[in-house]
C-alpha cells in the first residue's frame, strides 16, 4: 500500500520542481487495522454480558421479582455475567499495561517457595475438583526474573491447566536449568488441545469452540496476555498437546535478565 504526496518546490519565476513523494504504509495500516480489530472485539465480548445484565434486570423490575424461584435464578445469571464482565475487563487492562509499561524488572526468586505460595490461592478450585498439583521444581532451584510477571504467566497456566481437566485429574509443575536459559514447564493430563487449534489458542478472543470448554468461562485473552508476557521477558512458549491425553506449556526465558530495575517486590 502506497500514500504519495505531490509538492510543488518553486525554481524561479516561471519554474516548478514537482516531486512525487511515495511512502510504504503497508505495516502502518496493518497496524490500525488490528487496533480496530481489537477494538470491535472487546466491544463484542463486552456487549454479550451487558445485554444480558440489562435483559434480566429489566425484567425483575417488570415483575418477575414477585416470583421468588425467577427472582433467584436472574440474579445468578446476573451475578455471573457481571463476574464475567469483571474477568474481561482485567484481562483487557492486563493487555494494556504490557504496552504502557514494558519496563522489565529483575527479581531474585527461589522457585520452589514462589510457587508453592502461588499454588495456595488456587485451594478452592482444586478441592473441589479434587485436582492434584505437584510441584516438581528443585528446592533451592534461584532464578532472576520479573516478580509480577512471571507470576501472572504461572497463574494463567496453572489455572488453565485445572479447568481445562477433569475432576481427580493432576498437574505437574518443573523447571529445567541450560547454560544460557531456563524452562518451565506446566503439565496437565486434561482434555488436550487438536492439532489445528495449537496455534491459535494464543491469538486474542480465541476460545476452543466446544460445548466442555463453553461451560468453563473464560474470556479467551488469557494465553495471548501470557505469550506477551512471555515475550516482554525475552522468551519464547510453546505447547505440545494431545486430545484425551493432556498438555504441556514450555516457557523457556534467558538466565540473565537484561537489569533495568528491582521492583521492589520481596519474596515471603
Ligand atoms: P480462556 O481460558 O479464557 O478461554 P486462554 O487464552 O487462556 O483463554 O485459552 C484459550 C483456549 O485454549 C481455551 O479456551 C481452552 O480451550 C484452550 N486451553 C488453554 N489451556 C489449555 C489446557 N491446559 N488444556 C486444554 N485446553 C487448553
Amino acid at each position: 500500500i502506497v500514500d504519495s504526496h505531490i509538492v510543488f518546490v518553486p525554481v524561479s519565476h516561471h519554474h516548478f520542481l514537482v516531486m512525487v513523494l511515495l511512502y510504504d504504509i503497508t505495516e502502518l495500516k496493518e497496524i490500525e487495522q488490528m487496533q480496530l480489530d481489537f477494538v470491535s472485539n472487546v466491544s463484542h465480548e463486552l456487549k454479550t454480558p451487558i445485554t444480558a445484565i440489562t435483559g434480566f434486570s429489566e425484567t425483575l423490575l417488570n415483575g418477575a421479582a414477585d416470583d421468588p424461584t425467577a427472582l433467584k435464578e436472574f440474579l445468578k445469571i446476573i451475578h455471573q455475567e457481571s463476574q464475567k464482565l469483571t474477568a474481561l475487563v482485567e484481562d483487557i487492562l492486563s493487555l494494556a499495561r504490557i504496552s504502557a509499561n514494558a519496563e522489565l524488572k529483575t527479581d531474585q526468586i527461589s522457585l520452589f517457595p514462589y510457587l508453592q505460595e502461588i499454588i495456595q490461592t488456587f485451594k478452592p478450585e482444586i478441592d473441589k475438583k479434587q485436582i492434584r498439583i505437584f510441584n516438581e521444581v528443585p528446592p533451592a532451584f534461584k532464578i532472576v526474573v520479573d516478580y509480577n510477571k512471571f507470576r501472572h504467566v504461572v497463574n494463567n497456566l496453572l489455572q488453565n491447566a485445572i479447568k481445562y481437566n477433569d475432576p481427580t485429574g493432576s498437574v505437574w509443575l518443573s523447571s529445567t536449568q541450560f547454560s544460557k536459559t531456563w524452562e518451565f514447564k506446566v503439565r496437565d493430563n486434561g482434555w488436550g488441545i487438536a492439532n489445528d487449534q495449537r496455534e491459535r489458542i494464543f491469538e486474542r478472543f480465541y476460545r476452543i469452540d466446544t460445548s466442555r470448554s463453553k461451560q468453563t468461562g473464560g474470556t479467551g485473552l488469557g494465553l495471548s496476555v501470557v505469550k506477551e508476557y512471555v515475550a516482554a521477558m525475552g522468551g519464547t512458549i510453546k505447547v505440545t498437546s494431545q486430545v484425551g491425553v493432556g498438555s504441556e506449556f514450555t516457557v523457556t526465558l534467558p538466565l540473565i535478565q537484561k537489569r533495568k530495575q528491582d521492583s521492589g517486590v520481596k519474596q515471603a
